[in-house]
């Protein structure tokens, strides 16, 4: 019975999630059913051979009791079994005798107290050896026709059939937790918790035949952290460890919240994840996804009072009619995801279109950065690339200069990626606004994205119009912590000379433009200008560049002058890069 009972058990309470719910029920069903027909045999024997009637009753009392026992069941499952066993009670006693009938109670209390604790009780020897001893008691004192000594043998017998059943059930629930901990093992990985490759391949062939039979749609994300090497090479594995464990938590919680328990996440690699959706499509699942994209890259990753941050790549592809098999699915994810890399990581591409965010994030306006070379005077060659913020005009369809320019730091840096994916430079120049300069933030997020990013050998920010001296040595001193030069565009107009003057030895460079001085100067005042700030730059060691420059008289005066850094539409007008 209790082997037999054993096997139903698993069927009710340990069956995989493809078994099917009814054969579930039907299990739990007959696990009620059983002790009661089983006790109606023993009944009938006790009837054909009424010399044994102790032993059979015995027996049928054990095997109405032990199911209370039963983990997982429900409260209305205990109380069927107890009124069960509570009915078998009142029948085999006579209920005339008020002694009787308190051990009946008793009885009962004890099933009360039994039912908060029963898993203790079932595994505990501690415990369900005083239980079983006093539903024993309980029955044979209580019992007329065994008096005295002889209540002994029955409650003996009681207690070794319980002994032995304890000792099964104990084993066979060890076996039960290591075989699940086994399970946990080969299916989760131990790092971060999210699904193990071997699943996730079960799975997508799983959710592939499905999607193939049924016609439901079957959505494929594939994630991966973006220069994650060097996040275990700044900050080391462990911190490497801790955000792989974050983002999958994070990836996790997105998930959870927005698909419940039918979201499946999936490490297959060591820094990249997988989804696999089935039934559901691409549509459906993009904002959730974007969502995720989103605050990964917006959460920092605290290690060891350090904040890390990391962005990923994702590829999207749903199957199609014509994939023969899950690996053509799995692929063109893939591919996706090898694009979004392409196109400067942070990003996501869906069957082949790779979205930008900059758009998306900044409500509909979609920003961009034309590029124009600043170069050497000496050499003709391109020292660095200034870039100039556009947006997009969707009525006019074309680019124009944005009515401001405050955009966020991460914007400036996604666009930054993203400029050095498509041209093949190592050196930015960046417009900031005052507000943008004075913000140490913006300050802060650059440094890390020039120290973070291998394409990029020198960052260069102009300032367009000075903050107060004050902020802007703090600044700068941030700056400089990183290798960022800082440079005062428009000097002599946007910032006077005695703003120059008051913070000239923090900067690096210092920029006048062509254009300003021409209307009101004759060509001598102009290069008297030019030679004045030119001499400024060169009494503090400071870069002088000279921007603005359209003809060649101009360009020759420069020369003259002695000027070595060169800017304006002589030398290249603002440009959209083109992908390379
Ligand atoms: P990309 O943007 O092209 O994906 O660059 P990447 O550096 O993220 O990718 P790459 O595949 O070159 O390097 C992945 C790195 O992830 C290499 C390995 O050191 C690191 N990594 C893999 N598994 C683990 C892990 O469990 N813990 C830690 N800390 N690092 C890991
Ligand atoms: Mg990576
Ligand atoms: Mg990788």
């Amino acid at each position: 019975m209790v082997v037999a009972y054993n096997r139903i058990w698993q069927v009710a309470f340990r069956g995989t999630q493809t078994d099917s719910p009814r054969r579930k029920h039907i299990a739990r069903g007959l696990l009620m059913l059983l002790p009661i027909f089983l006790a109606a045999l023993l009944e009938f024997a006790a009837y054909t051979d009424p010399i044994n009637w102790a032993m059979y009753a015995n027996i049928e009392w054990f095997i109405l009791l032990y199911p209370l026992l039963d983990e997982e069941i429900n409260g209305w499952e205990y109380l069927f079994r107890a009124v069960v066993a509570g009915a078998f009670w009142l029948w085999q006693h006579d209920l005339s005798n008020p002694n009787i009938r308190s051990l009946g109670l008793a009885t009962i209390l004890v099933f009360a107290l039994v039912w908060p604790f029963r898993e203790k009780v079932h595994y505990s020897w501690w415990l369900d050896t005083p239980a079983a001893l006093f539903m024993a008691f309980f029955f044979w004192h209580a019992q007329a026709r065994v008096n005295g000594v002889l209540e002994f043998g029955p409650i003996m017998t009681f207690m070794l059939v319980n002994q032995f059943a304890f000792s099964y059930w104990t084993r066979v629930h060890r076996l039960d937790l290591h075989k699940r901990e086994l399970e946990r093992r080969a299916n989760f990985d131990a790092l971060t918790n999210a699904r193990s490759y071997s699943l996730f391949q079960r799975d997508v062939t799983a959710g592939f035949a499905k999607a193939q039979t049924t016609d439901v749609p079957l959505t494929i994300v594939m994630l991966d952290i973006d220069h994650f090497k060097e996040v275990n090479d700044q900050y080391g594995h462990l911190a490497g460890n801790k955000v792989l464990v974050g983002v999958a938590t994070l990836l996790d919680d997105i998930l959870q919240e927005a698909f419940g328990d039918a979201h499946q996440l999936y490490r297959t690699g060591g820094e990249e994840f997988n989804l696999i959706f089935v039934g559901k499509s691409v549509a459906t699942i993009m904002p959730v996804i974007k969502r995720a994209w989103r605050q990964v890259r917006d959460q920092s990753f605290n290690y060891d009072g350090r904040e890390i941050r990391v962005t990923i790549s994702v590829g999207v592809t749903a199957m199609r009619a014509d994939d023969q098999k899950v690996d053509d699915v799995y692929k063109r994810a893939d591919d996706n995801l090898y694009r979004s890399k392409r196109a400067g990581r942070d990003t996501i591409t869906v069957e082949g279109e790779t979205l930008s965010f900059c758009e998306e994030r900044l409500g509909g306006v979609s920003y961009t950065y034309f590029t124009q070379p600043v170069v050497s005077a000496s050499s003709g060659e391109i020292i660095s690339q200034e870039l100039l913020l556009r947006v997009f005009d969707q009525q006019q369809g074309r680019w124009r200069l944005p009515d401001h320019f405050d955009i966020s730091s991460s914007t400036q840096v996604n666009l930054m990626r993203r400029v050095l994916s498509q041209l093949d430079t190592d050196a930015l120049t960046i417009n900031l606004t005052a507000a943008q300069f004075a913000n140490e933030e913006v300050a802060y997020a650059l440094l890390e994205f020039a120290m973070r990013e291998p394409r990029l050998r020198q960052l260069t920010v102009d300032v367009t119009r000075l903050p107060a001296s004050e902020v802007t040595r703090n600044v700068c001193a941030i700056y400089r912590s990183g290798g960022i030069a800082v440079a005062i565009d428009d000097v002599g107009d946007a910032n006077s000379l005695s703003e120059v003057m008051a913070v000239i030895t923090e900067v690096d460079e210092l920029k006048l433009t062509f254009r300003l001085v021409m209307s009101t100067y004759s060509v001598e005042q102009q290069q008297a200008n030019v030679e004045s700030w030119r001499d400024l730059a060169n009494e503090y060691g400071k870069m002088f560049t000279l921007e603005g420059i359209e003809c060649d008289w101009q360009e020759k005066m420069a020369r003259t002058v002695g000027v070595r850094r060169l800017h304006g539409y002589l030398f290249g007008k603002p440009e959209l890069p083109e992908i390379n």
